[in-house]
């Protein structure tokens, strides 16, 4: 134990040191476009390590890396999935709820990922709770069966509504997530199901883990003995899964933070000082969501090489009014595998567009004039926001 406790001090000190050095940059790298076709793939909980002798016998290190060329595959983020009454009233149906047609538009986008990522702000604890709307959330099962539907393969439940109707609602939601087969992360049933690392294989066989945490709960308190419901921002806890799940056999690491200022539309200094942390720490991208706006994308020097970053993604669909609000977005890059190594490469953002009382997210190059006269002025703005930091970013506009 003293051991341990000598080496996760030293761990400690040694990422606090590289991270004073901490600084992002831009590369100029283009790549081919990603294979459309998605990919089926398994979720991983508790993945055993690999053993070394595997790793090291000539022959399997000769045929790995053959088979490694070039092994790439996509993955796409969206950000919260916040459910106002006024938006789970309008997809009311029969006795329930059907929201696939508010992912309609979006769907074949996040279909086209091997891996869907996306940030569920409010609790799927379901009407048999009772649903809620601002401030303290619930919303319908339903939600879940639509995102479901529109490929998204995990959710982060990592937020300050994540104990909104305690843990019922998490219950609830938790064990509806896993009947769909869709991972959850951030939020657990109990110790146990913490423990479990979320690490994702696609069909390529190339591994991905997801990690989620939050600032904080919005005042509520952590029910006594129950850590596992909400996963707090924790510096040593973050660094400590990375190095857990790399040594399980995960190739990259997605870490989700729920931080920042909300409606800010620039990262303040916690958001800068922790990802520049995880990046030290090995997480390979690190996607922000909180402040319903969307924050900047950019480079930042990493364990790794470099990290991709988005400050914050933004509103996915929400009952929120504003343009900076209805204006969200998909992040999507590649994971790139090569002799063994893998990389963050082509990194390319797609700005989303809700219209209020329509729920819709859909592209917003796509968007009708009609609906919204000055959206060319809108998109410019918005792609050189989300740019200022990565002068090559790239936007999906097909
Ligand atoms: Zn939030």
């Amino acid at each position: 134990m003293q051991t341990l406790q000598k080496t996760m001090l030293s761990i400690t000190i040694l990422l606090l040191v590289i991270c004073a050095g901490c600084t992002t940059y831009n590369v100029e790298e283009k790549t081919a476009a990603a294979a459309d076709q998605r990919s089926d793939k398994e979720i991983i909980d508790g993945v055993k390590p690999i053993e070394k002798k595997q790793m090291t016998s000539f022959q399997d290190r000769k045929v790995k890396q053959n088979s490694d060329k070039d092994q790439r595959i996509t993955v796409s983020a969206v950000g919260d999935i916040l459910i106002h009454d006024v938006v789970y009233n309008s997809a009311k149906k029969g006795n329930g709820y059907d929201f696939k047609p508010i992912l309609k538009e979006m769907k074949p986008y996040l279909r086209k990922a091997d891996l869907a990522f996306a940030n569920q702000e409010s609790m799927i604890g379901g009407s048999a709770l009772g649903l809620s709307s601002y401030p303290r959330f619930n919303s319908p099962l339903e939600v879940g069966n639509a995102v479901a539907d529109a490929g998204v393969d995990i959710v982060s439940l990592a937020n300050n509504h994540t104990l909104d109707r305690g843990e019922a609602a998490i219950m609830r939601a938790t064990d509806h997530w896993r009947k769909l087969g869709v991972a959850y992360v951030g939020s657990y049933r109990n110790e146990g199901d913490r423990e479990k690392l979320r690490i994702l294989k696609t069909s390529s066989g190339m591994r991905v883990a997801f990690l989620a945490y939050t600032y904080g709960t919005n005042g509520l308190s952590v029910p006594p003995g129950k850590p596992y419901l909400v996963n707090l921002i924790d510096k040593k806890r973050i660094a400590g899964e990375i190095a857990r799940a790399k040594k399980a056999g995960a190739e990259a690491v997605v870490l989700s933070l729920h931080f920042g200022d909300e409606y800010a539309r620039e990262p303040n200094k916690m958001q800068e000082d922790l990802v520049c942390y995880a990046a030290k720490a090995g997480a390979d991208v690190v996607l922000g969501h909180h402040p319903h706006v969307l924050q900047p994308v950019e480079w930042v020097k990493g364990k790794n090489g470099r990290t991709l970053v988005i400050h914050s993604l933004g509103n996915f669909i929400s009952g929120q009014k504003g343009v900076y609000k209805q204006a969200g977005g998909m992040l999507t890059w590649d994971f790139v595998k090569k002799d063994g190594r893998i990389t963050v490469e082509h990194p390319r953002f797609m700005p989303t567009w809700v219209t209020y009382g329509k729920w819709t997210p859909e592209p917003l190059f796509k968007v009708k004039k009609g609906i919204l006269p000055n959206r060319d002025t809108i998109y410019t703005e918005v792609k050189s926001h989300m740019k200022k930091r990565m002068p090559d970013l790239e936007f999906m506009e097909r």
